[in-house]
């Protein structure tokens, strides 16, 4: 498991949201390509799978500061709803 440190306390996390160091610890980390922001051999968490009619599997992967962005926007959709939230859940539904 890489563990990222360098840079995270960069990330200012918005009022009332997590800290960006909780939201990166509750993920496993390895070298890929952001499918978000395009940043190639960072490290980066598994948010997701695409399988093609071919049969072959796509690994969907996220570097860190997109992943705190978008833990961000799933923190907001729970607190719209009136539901808890808990970061680490990305891709796992
Ligand atoms: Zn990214």
């Amino acid at each position: 498991m890489a563990v990222i440190n360098s840079g995270s306390n960069a990330l200012a996390a918005p009022e009332g949201a997590m800290h960006a160091d909780d939201v990166l610890a509750a993920y496993t980390w390895s070298a890929g390509d952001c499918f978000r922001c395009a940043t190639p051999q960072v490290p980066t968490v598994s948010v997701g799978e695409i399988d093609t009619p071919s049969g072959e599997r796509y690994d969907i992967r996220a570097c860190g500061r997109c992943v705190v962005a978008m833990e961000a926007e799933r923190q907001r959709w729970a607190r719209r709803h009136g539901l808890a939230y808990r970061p680490g859940e990305l891709g796992a539904s």
